[in-house]
């Protein structure tokens, strides 16, 4: 049996709750997800499971919160995560999408939140979070709400060039083609080994795509993404890997929050 944990929003009674918000004004994390199909060897929540693990890491570290996920993304794409049509795959539209995100950090705001955080797990996200985030922010202006911060943060963009190296020793591909690739799975393997099957990687990798999208999304009108659902080959995979990369995507994010929010003495 598991224990409570005092960083999860949700496990918290609404007294505990308000009074943390109100006496310690702790950073809140949002994981966004996505329920996207990741090849053979993947479950389907990594683009929220690895989000909120690091979420959680860097608010123990920083006496923050974090905030249940938002479980469903922007429709997936062929050149970065297969493509929409893959079973499984289930999500949101570009209006459900921005007006969740602006509610929730609206509703954060009401709370006495000041300073959130939305960690995002999915690269279709980007754009309608940044929407949601700027509709809220504009609404919270006009209510009188103009001392709001808030960070949009893709945790993969924190891996350092050595590491790099370290994890692909023949040349870094592309964020997109990762899908399913080394990192995440480097990282499940850190983290849950037990969603893993090293045994079922994808042979049909690297995918080969034309420089521009092609609508409808269907296998017919997209010849050479791979049938297996990954867009490259995860077999430099390694939980050392993972770990490496997990550690140093909570430390350079717990530093960049601190800096942000201006936690300086508080992380001491
Ligand atoms: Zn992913």
């Amino acid at each position: 049996m598991s224990t409570k944990d005092p960083v999860r929003i949700e496990q918290l009674n609404w007294m505990e709750y308000e009074a943390r918000m109100k006496e310690q004004q702790p950073v809140v994390f949002i994981p966004v997800g996505a329920l996207e199909q990741h090849g053979p060897h993947l479950p389907m929540n990594c683009d929220e499971l690895i989000p909120r693990e690091i979420s959680e890491d860097v608010a123990r570290t920083i006496n923050g919160l974090v905030a249940p996920s938002l479980n469903y993304g922007y429709k997936s794409q062929p050149r970065t995560g297969g493509g929409n049509h893959f079973p499984g795959t289930t999500s949101l539209s570009a209006e459900a999408m921005i007006l969740s995100v602006r509610d929730v950090v609206m509703e954060f705001a009401r709370h006495g939140a000041r300073r959130l955080v939305l960690m995002d797990g999915h690269s279709e996200n980007t754009m309608f979070i940044i929407e949601g985030i700027d509709l809220a922010l504009r609404e919270l202006f006009r209510d009188g709400i103009t001392d709001m911060k808030i960070l949009r943060i893709g945790y993969y963009e924190f891996t350092s060039a050595s590491t790099e190296k370290v994890v692909w020793p023949d040349g870094f591909p592309s964020w997109p083609l990762e899908h399913a690739g080394v990192m995440e799975t480097s990282v499940m393997l850190y983290r849950r080994p037990d969603l893993v099957d090293m045994t079922k990687l994808a042979t049909d990798v690297p995918a080969q795509f034309p420089p521009y999208d092609v609508y409808p999304v269907t296998f017919e009108n997209l010849p050479t993404l791979p049938r297996s659902g990954a867009l490259n080959s995860a077999k430099l995979a390694t939980a050392e890997k993972g770990k490496l990369m997990f550690n140093e995507y909570v430390s350079g994010i717990a530093l960049a929050v601190t800096d942000e929010f201006g936690l300086g003495k508080k992380l001491k």
